[in-house]
């Protein structure tokens, strides 16, 4: 069985590095994006699994990716975990809105957003069998 394919898009490098390093040891296949650019290319060329999408970024901001995603019926169901800054809970009502399956406040334990990964894999496998 193939390795599930992660994508996050996070333009600080410690917890790109950091998601890469952890998960990558957790059987996931992960691509990181530093931007919007790089992370749209990528996907035209090969859908993910699950994206984790961090909010304030340099170029397009979280949310209007997510927007995007959710919009074009090629992506909108891929699952997605936003990662928000330390209390910024307008942020996560509209990522909840928009359509994210779950959000992770920074500083998050990487361990978490693991577990969080799981549970989402556990419950869409478990759609596609109903
Ligand atoms: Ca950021």
């Amino acid at each position: 069985m193939n390795k599930p394919l992660l994508y996050c898009v996070e333009d600080e490098e410690s917890i790109r590095g950091l998601v890469a390093y952890v998960l990558t040891g957790h059987h996931y296949e992960v691509h990181t994006f530093e931007g919007s650019t790089s992370f749209w290319s990528a996907l035209e060329k090969r859908r993910p699994d699950l994206i984790l999408l961090d909010i304030m970024l340099d170029d397009e901001d979280g949310l209007t990716i997510l927007r995007k995603l959710r919009s074009q019926p090629a992506t909108a169901a891929i699952p997605v975990i936003m990662l928000t800054a330390k209390g910024d809970d307008m942020d996560k009502i509209l990522g909840l809105e928009y359509g994210a399956d779950d959000y992770m406040t920074k500083p998050f334990n990487i361990l978490e957003v693991k577990a969080r990964i799981r549970t989402i894999f556990r419950r869409t496998t478990m759609m596609q069998r109903e």
